[in-house]
């Protein structure tokens, strides 16, 4: 029995006993591998970084799709850069008010491998008539697209490699260009406590670009070093702080069961702790 040694960190990490290998491959893009751990289930690694796990999956594929939807109400159009594995595409598909799914995923072995080796992740969700699936870099798409969404949800792996320029002033910019009047863009920012750089970058490019920039956060136990942080740019700032009667109104009303989301957590996720606010220079969680 081997073990997985993540490398996203120097002289820290987390390891996992690999059970059983299921699939390794360099694709185009990165190196891929899905192996199977007892405790955590399947696991997909690229370039050296968990990228997700079937055990908790599911708290970062809920925040990062039901606290957008939810907050912005009547959202029809919905835009996934990366999201390879489905997870994300699972939990926006949930959502019966959405009328199109488009979804930007850079590396097409990703998605293959994951419908055969993750089949949980994405429960059929690839078979959505609403899916648009475009395999393209997402920056590419968002500096030429034609099309407006109500939602962006960058579900991108960390800023190296491929992945880096989802990080990019000009990407900010390019997904504020392709939001609809009311749109929301989220992403997946890091764990503060671990890449605090990250989170001050992030909130630099948002601020003056987005009337609302924020974060919010959720702990999920594989994307180590604490709670991981998800941006938040919003063009109407009533949208972060909806009375907890409207999002419990909401949520009833969309009909999905959740094992992390519920509508406290959604409004308790955007109270930063203070090393957070400060490196963001906010003085506060308003
Ligand atoms: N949950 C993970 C996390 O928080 O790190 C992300 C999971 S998902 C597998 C990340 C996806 O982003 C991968 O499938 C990767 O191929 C894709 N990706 C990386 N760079 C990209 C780019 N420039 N355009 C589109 N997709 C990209």
């Amino acid at each position: 029995m081997s073990d997985y040694q993540e490398t996203l960190y120097q002289g820290y990490g987390q390891r996992f006993q690999m059970d059983r290998l299921l699939h390794e491959v360099r694709t185009d893009h990165q190196h891929l591998v899905i192996f199977e751990n007892a405790r955590m289930g399947r696991v997909m690694a690229l370039d050296g970084v968990i990228q997700t796990t079937e055990s908790d999956e599911f708290i970062y594929h809920e925040m990062l799709t039901h606290v957008p939807i939810l907050a912005h109400g009547s959202a029809r159009r919905v835009l996934i850069i990366g999201g390879g594995d489905g997870g994300m595409l699972r939990e926006v598909a949930k959502h019966r008010g959405v009328e199109s799914i488009t979804m930007v995923e850079i590396d097409g072995t990703v998605v293959e491998m994951c419908k055969q080796f993750l089949p949980n992740h994405s429960r059929g969700a690839f078979d959505d008539p609403r899916l648009n699936l475009v395999i393209d870099d997402g920056m590419r798409f968002v500096s030429t697209t034609q099309e407006r969404f109500d939602v962006i949800i960058s579900d991108s792996t960390d800023p190296i490699g491929p992945g880096e320029v989802l990080f990019s002033e000009n990407f900010y910019q390019a997904c504020r260009r392709c939001l609809n009047d009311g749109g929301i863009l989220v992403t997946q920012n890091g764990t503060p406590f671990m890449q605090l750089g990250e989170v001050r970058t992030t909130a630099e490019r948002m601020n003056g670009l987005f009337p609302d920039w924020h974060f919010y956060q959720a702990a999920v136990p594989t994307y180590i070093g604490g709670a991981m942080a998800f941006a938040w740019g919003a063009c109407d700032s009533s949208y972060r702080k909806l009375p907890i009667d409207t999002l419990r109104q909401r949520y009833a009303g969309s009909g999905i069961i959740t094992r992390y989301y519920n509508p406290e957590i959604h409004q308790g996720a955007f109270a930063l702790p203070q090393y957070v606010l400060q490196a963001i220079g906010k003085p506060s969680n308003d």
